[in-house]
């Protein structure tokens, strides 16, 4: 069954309606996440077969695809949300409601052929080639005019639901907006307009200002426990300069990004002892997306700037705050980050 979306009016937002795996309702229970052991993993090298196509990869010159000696590989997730084969952008309705085909890519980087080698333990030539495969990935799908938006994230540990435990992280590009994102753009867009200047430069430079909150910071790239945090450490990380697009930074700037990802996430992994995380990177959007809206991106090159959010998985999200949208964080921010200053990375 092709997968749809379908929109929330009263809260504004889309939500995708994935029926590729079907789910009976005894697949709920308790111990849903079973996790693959090494000896069957899918991911770790000489079982390409298993998995689906590779779509791209960092592999030898003259290998065939799907053969052992990648150093990165992007495969389709096995049980995609959203499908590049799928129908085109078409509005329906179904009387009040509106729907759309699910199209949209859901895909997997797998982040090296080492079952047990999660980032911050990669040489960092194989971390970088993580990160430079994000950029190729992000420049492919902003050539497909359907897709507005291209999401890069990780789900570090099972409670943070990864299902597979050989590190890996994933892709999915939607044909909508995602109300996150939108709620971003607006706010900076609407900052740019009051003051001619990117909110993200400004709280950049305000952290640097007050370094209270600041956890690492090469000149580059910024990691810095977030003012208004949401969950106790979460961590935001930027470039200092400004820049919309993570996939137009060049890669001086993505080897300070593996030297920062390394140090932060090594901190969290000694303080919180390897606690499952999740982190999310927010890119510009695809501007050139039909349809196009005149005037829409105008100041978008100024306005808005890209960055990674990292969340430690340690306090389940309950009733008030699934109803309110309102968090309490049970760890000062300021607090948090001199924990992580104080520890090894
Ligand atoms: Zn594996
Ligand atoms: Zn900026």
């Amino acid at each position: 069954m092709v997968s749809s979306l379908r929109y929330d009016a009263l809260q504004k937002r889309w939500v995708i309606i994935a029926t590729e795996r079907q789910h009976r309702p005894q697949d709920f229970g308790a111990g849903q996440s079973i996790t693959v052991s090494r000896e069957h993993c899918p991911f770790c090298a000489g079982r390409e077969q298993q998995t689906p196509p590779e779509i791209a990869a960092i592999r030898p010159l003259h290998s065939e695809p799907d053969t052992p000696g990648w150093r990165v590989r992007v495969i389709e997730n096995k049980y995609p949300a959203l499908r590049i084969s799928n129908a085109v952008w078409e509005l329906g309705a179904e009387g009040f409601y509106e729907t759309i085909p699910g199209y949209g890519a859901h895909e997997v980087i797998i982040e090296g052929p080492d079952h047990d080698k999660s980032f911050i333990d990669l040489p960092s030539d194989l971390a970088f080639d993580i990160l430079s495969m994000y950029r190729e990935r992000l420049n492919v799908h902003m050539d497909d005019l359907r897709l507005k938006y291209t999401l890069i994230f990780k789900n570090h540990g099972a409670t943070a639901g990864a299902s597979l435990l050989h590190p890996h992280s994933q892709i999915i590009a939607t044909p909508v907006t995602p109300r996150t994102i939108r709620m971003e753009l607006m706010s900076t867009l609407k900052h740019f307009a009051e003051t001619n200047r990117c909110m993200i430069c400004d709280m950049v430079q305000k952290e640097r200002d007050e370094g209270e909150r600041i956890i690492y910071d090469d000149g580059t790239i910024v990691a810095f426990a977030n003012y208004a945090a949401r969950f106790p450490y979460e961590l935001f990380i930027a470039p200092a300069r400004h820049e919309t697009f993570y996939n137009r930074e060049n890669d001086h700037t993505l080897h300070c990004l593996v030297n920062c990802l390394k140090d932060v996430l090594g901190r969290l992994r000694t303080l919180l002892s390897d606690p499952p995380y999740n982190y999310i990177m927010h890119s510009g959007p695809n501007p050139n997306a039909e349809p196009i809206f005149p005037g829409f991106w105008k100041t978008l090159e100024q306005d808005y700037h890209w960055h990674i959010e990292i969340i430690p998985r340690l306090v389940k999200t309950a009733g008030f705050e699934w109803g309110s949208g309102l968090h309490i964080n049970i760890v000062q921010p300021e607090q948090a980050a001199r924990f992580l200053r104080e520890v090894e990375p």
